[in-house]
């Protein structure tokens, strides 16, 4: 997720997949150690996301409502990748009930830090 509108009013993203990275990339990130479950020898994920109905643990505030990133500059890669506007953030937004957002790409410094 960023914290430009419109993902300061939606987080969906952030609540609809399980974020998976390279074990390593946490610690170069600087996560911390509460925030990372292991998921494979290889494999982790952010805390609260390996659920059927995922919830990062690092979101603060109401998804749909006003929401911001607890750890903004340490998230990891996938937290990146996920552009407002795109087939992941679209579905995520349809999963929670929130109106599909115009078509666009957007670049990652676009969003704002928490
Ligand atoms: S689902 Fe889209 S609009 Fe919502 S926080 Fe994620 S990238 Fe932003
Ligand atoms: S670390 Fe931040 S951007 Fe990534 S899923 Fe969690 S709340 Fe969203």
């Amino acid at each position: 997720m960023a914290t430009l509108e419109p993902c300061l009013n939606c987080g969906a993203c952030c609540a609809s997949y399980r974020v998976s990275f390279y074990w390593a990339e946490a610690d170069a990130n600087g996560i911390a150690d509460s925030m990372v479950e292991a998921l494979t020898p290889v494999y982790s994920c952010l805390r609260g996301t390996n659920h059927s109905s995922p919830h990062c643990q690092a979101l603060v505030g109401e998804v749909g409502k006003a929401v911001k990133c607890s750890m903004y500059e340490q998230r990891p890669s996938p937290c990146r990748e996920v552009l407002a506007g795109d087939d992941k953030c679209q579905k995520a937004r349809a999963r929670h009930g929130l109106p599909a957002l115009p078509t666009k790409t957007v670049t990652d410094s676009d969003k704002l830090a928490a």
